[in-house]
């Protein structure tokens, strides 16, 4: 199999039954490169073949929350995240459960409120009398964009309330090569990263089965 050489191979996450060990303080700024050894350094960012919460397999493994469970980290990456954003917006909105930490950060740097949004029978909407008045500047937060489906749900469900969407912020970007959202998008970091479907993925092929990192217990993998 060839091996994907985009990333550094990092260690498997700690073992579950010892605590995490602290990191270090993110640095300043906190650029792309910083972004990714952020995740690498946490499990959060693994290259191999895995199972994705969609069924599909990757070469990359993603995960935000090993890194967002440190506050410290969560902070740095809200405040990266609102830097363009500042006197645009009125409100963030984040798609729960991806959006909901870090929108919660980048609401606290621009000083603005944060709403989530759920799905309620397979639709994305505002529950727990969270509300949008028309007229509001709303950017959305997601930690991961992958395909970009539940963020334009979110810019959906907020038009309709007439609120007007400023745009996207993501940690990382990992939509396909050259696809483009019909949003303003600012992603801290970008992951070049293939999915496939089981049936014509190259991992299995090389007679390797994949991983499920995020799974325990037989629950499904929460990676991206
Ligand atoms: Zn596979």
């Amino acid at each position: 199999m060839s091996a994907p050489s985009r990333l550094p191979a990092a260690p498997p996450p700690e073992d579950p039954a010892r605590a995490p060990t602290r990191p270090a303080p993110p640095p300043e700024p906190l650029d792309a490169a910083a972004v990714l050894e952020l995740y690498r350094q946490a499990g959060g960012l693994r290259q191999g073949h895995f199972v994705l919460s969609s069924g599909r397999h990757s070469d990359t493994y993603l995960q935000s929350a090993v890194v967002l469970q440190w506050p410290a980290l969560a902070a740095a990456l809200g405040r990266a995240l609102a830097a363009p954003w500042h006197g645009r917006v009125d409100v963030v909105v984040g798609p729960a459960m991806g959006g909901v930490v870090i929108g919660h950060e980048t609401a606290a740097a621009l000083g603005v409120r944060m709403v989530f949004t759920e799905r309620v029978d397979g639709r994305m909407a505002l529950r727990r009398s969270f509300a949008v008045a028309a007229g509001e500047r709303a950017l959305v937060v997601e930690n991961v964009v992958t395909t970009g489906g539940s963020a334009l749900e979110v810019a959906e469900l907020l038009r309709a309330a007439g609120a007007e969407v400023a745009g996207l912020a993501t940690i990382v970007d990992r939509l396909p090569e050259g696809a483009a959202l019909p949003l303003e998008l600012h992603a801290l970091a970008r992951v070049a990263a293939a999915s496939w479907d089981p049936s014509d993925c190259p991992g299995c092929a090389s007679g390797s089965g994949p991983e499920a990192p995020g799974s325990r217990r037989g629950l499904p993998s929460t990676g991206r």
